[in-house]
Formats: structure tokens, C-alpha cells, sequence
């Protein structure tokens, strides 16, 4: 079986062709500044990498440039588009509507409308992916993967708001949890790498990317999350401030006249690293700025850290203890001035990387804990678009 899958955000369009049972990528790529000047795609195959300037200015645009490029007499890794059996949809926001990976159909196409609020960077692209992939490949069965299902198993405890209850039993409020999918491919494959069962495991899974999020995982479980109702919450991230007082977001929009609107922007897209840094949320000129001395990225990346930290304390008490600490996501994957100073100084908890193995490794699956660490450290590449293609299939095989 051949699934293509897409992960369409507001500018992009992400996609892979993936045979699920092998395990096998035929080819990928991403149509990147949709909408704006510059749009062009970039192409992957086995043996090359080919990019191409596109006159398009929509999604439905993007995924004709995908198909095609796709079936290209020369490039191609397809004969025909029947040969895409089909689609997976990664979608970031299920609300408390979908709790597995579904086949989209009118109804749920439907509901995924009626949750656009709940994450409107996310959503109204990601629907625009299904309905550009439903009109450009007609009768292809379409399945959504949804980045909160994971964590549908938080206990209340841990998903409620300490605000009156009316608004989670009428309105759903309460924290959903995102980038589910990571969190559950790097949690199973570290149990696979440790060789051990994951139903007998505690493990800190901590997705570290432009956006980034830690999660408990008990038992194969996700127990908590430090994502909420949105993406906002939690970590220090790229533009987003995370965790913080609401009092400070009264206070500035107050000052500065912002509506709703304008401050739902400013804490998503100009806070994070970006605005402690008053530069970029580029990671690696962050890190390489901080490690050169420079105090303003020094600090930047000391309070980036130091949330990283504060989060996996706080999931090592509520497991009472974990057996691994997980790190993926293009800053956990590669950094390792990141991974070794968010577990620096917890050696009383039986945390410690091995700097040996730590230092320059970049996008290798490695444990790098120390012999003498009761926690087994890890660091593993992402897959969401595997799990997005097995889910799929699996979906597929049941209907
Ligand atoms: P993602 O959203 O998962 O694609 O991650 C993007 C982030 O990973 C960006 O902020 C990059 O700067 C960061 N990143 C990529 N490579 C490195 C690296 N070698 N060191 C530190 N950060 C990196």
C-alpha cells in the first residue's frame, strides 16, 4: 500500500509517500511559501534533492505541484496517481471530538469546522490540505491523525483549568495536549531500543522544535502535557511565551491598546525566544551566540532551558520516578548544549548524560545517559509521518 502523507500548515505543505508496512519513504518534500513570493518546492528522492521555483498561490496548487512531481516521467516514484492508495492527514486540533485517527468523511469534515477556533494557526490550513487532496485525488479514501489523540488519556486532574467548571462541561475548555504523534513514535521506539515493555515503563518524551512540548507517558499512556487548551501553553518556544502569568497579558495589552485579537498574536508569534533574545528564534544562531558568551542569548537560552527542566522535574514526581527521558524535534535532536543543560545538576535524581556521547551527536538515534545514570537518556529522530501512514493503513484495514 502506497499513503501519501500531508502535513499542510499556513505557508507549507509537508508531504512523504510511504510504503507503511515496509517502513519505506519512495520520496518527500515540502512546497514551502505558499501564498507569498519565493513559493517553490522541494523535492527528494533516494539518490537526489531537486528544487523548483512554483507559480501557485493556494494549497489545491500546492498539492497539484506535489502529484505532479510526483508521477514526473523522469523522477517520479509513481507510474500514476493509481498507484496512491491513500491520503493521511496530519491535524493538530481534535478538540474532545476525536480521540483516535479517523476516515474523513462529510461529517467529520463537519466537526473538524467546528473546532477551527480551538487552534486557528493550525487548523483552517490543515483543512485546506483534506479539501485540495479530496478534490485533486476524488474517490481516495482520506484519513486524519490527529497531533492531540495521544494525549486523549489525561486524567482530569491534569487536563481541568481552575476556572468555573461550566466552561469545560459547555464549552470543552480544558488542555488537549499537541504533537501527540511525536510523543507516542519516540516513546514506543525508546521502549524498543531499551528493549524493554513500554506497558511497564514511566518515560519524559520532550519534543523540542520551533514549537515544543514535554509529556508524561505511563504505561504507553500520556498522563499529562505541558501543551493546553492551545499550543501556547508550556514551554519556552520559538515565538511562543509558554507558561505565564495572565496577569502579564492584561497588563501589556492593556498598555499597548491590543485587542483579543492582537494579543492572541503577539504571545503566538512575537514572545518566546524571539522576544527574549530580540533577535531570531533560530536556535542554532541562539546556541552558538549564547556558547560565544553574548549575554542576551546567554539568558535567552538559560530561561529556554531552565522551562525544559522545571517541566521534567515536575513529571518525574507525579511518575514517582521515570526509567527514560526522551529528546526529539529539531532542537532535541540536535542540540546537544540543549540536551545537557536542561538535565544539568540532577545527578541526586539519578540523571546523567555521558558528555562523551552527548557532544556533536546530531539526528542519530543514541542514548547518551552515563553508566552511572539510574535514567536512561535518549535521543531519537521523529517519525509523525510513519506513524501518519501506519495509522492509515490501520484505519484503512478496519473500515
Ligand atoms: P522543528 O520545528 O522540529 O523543525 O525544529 C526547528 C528548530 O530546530 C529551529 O529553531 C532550528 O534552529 C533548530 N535546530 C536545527 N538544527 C539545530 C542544531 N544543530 N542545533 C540547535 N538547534 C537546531
Amino acid at each position: 500500500m502506497n499513503v501519501l502523507t500531508l502535513n499542510s500548515g499556513s505557508s507549507s505543505v509537508k508531504y512523504q509517500l510511504i510504503r507503511p508496512d515496509k517502513k519505506e519513504v519512495l520520496c518527500s518534500g515540502q512546497v514551502e511559501r505558499i501564498g507569498i513570493d519565493g513559493t517553490r518546492i522541494v523535492h527528494k528522492t533516494n539518490d537526489e534533492k531537486i528544487k523548483k521555483e512554483l507559480d501557485i498561490s493556494n494549497h489545491k496548487g500546492a498539492i497539484d505541484s506535489i502529484l505532479e512531481i510526483m508521477t514526473d516521467e523522469e523522477i517520479g516514484a509513481l507510474e500514476g496517481l493509481d498507484e496512491i492508495d491513500a491520503i493521511g492527514h496530519r491535524l493538530v486540533h481534535g478538540g474532545d471530538k476525536f480521540a483516535h485517527s479517523v476516515l474523513i468523511d462529510d461529517d467529520v469534515m463537519e466537526t473538524l469546522h467546528e473546532c477551527k477556533d480551538f487552534a486557528p494557526l493550525h487548523n483552517p490550513p490543515n483543512i485546506k490540505g483534506v479539501e485540495a487532496a479530496e478534490e485533486r485525488l476524488p474517490g481516495k479514501p482520506n484519513v486524519g491523525v490527529f497531533d492531540t489523540a495521544f494525549h486523549s488519556t489525561l486524567p482530569p486532574e491534569a487536563y481541568l483549568y481552575a476556572i468555573p467548571y461550566r466552561y469545560y462541561r459547555e464549552e470543552s475548555i480544558r488542555k488537549y495536549g499537541f504533537h501527540g504523534t511525536s510523543h507516542y513514535y519516540v516513546a514506543s521506539r525508546a521502549a524498543q531500543m531499551l528493549d524493554k515493555d513500554i506497558e511497564n515503563m514511566n518515560i519524559i518524551t520532550c519534543h523540542l522544535g520551533n514549537g515544543a512540548s514535554v509529556a508524561a507517558v505511563k504505561n504507553g499512556k500520556s498522563i499529562d502535557t505541558s501543551m493546553g487548551f492551545t499550543p501556547l501553553e508550556g514551554l519556552v518556544m520559538g515565538t511562543r511565551s509558554g507558561d505565564i502569568d495572565p496577569g502579564v497579558i492584561f497588563y501589556i495589552a492593556e498598555e499597548e491598546n491590543m485587542s483579543i485579537e492582537e494579543a492572541n498574536q503577539f504571545f503566538n508569534k512575537k514572545c518566546g525566544v524571539l522576544g527574549l533574545s530580540e533577535d531570531t528564534n533560530d536556535m542554532r544562531d541562539l546556541e552558538e551566540k549564547a556558547l560565544a558568551g553574548e549575554k542576551q542569548y546567554k539568558i535567552t537560552m538559560d530561561v529556554y532551558h531552565y522551562r525544559i527542566k522545571k517541566y521534567i522535574s515536575a513529571y518525574l514526581g507525579i511518575m514517582n520516578g521515570v526509567d527514560a527521558i526522551v529528546f526529539t524535534g529539531g532542537v532535541g535532536e540536535n542540540s546537544d548544549y540543549t540536551r545537557e543543560d536542561s538535565l544539568k545538576n540532577m545527578d541526586n535524581l539519578g540523571i546523567v548524560v555521558d558528555k562523551e556521547k552527548n557532544d556533536g551527536l546530531r539526528g542519530k538515534e543514541a542514548i547518551i545517559s552515563a553508566d552511572e545514570s539510574d535514567v536512561d537518556i535518549l535521543v531519537i529522530p521523529t517519525n509523525e509521518e510513519l506513524v501518519i501512514a501506519q495509522e492509515t493503513a490501520r484505519i484503512l484495514k478496519e473500515k
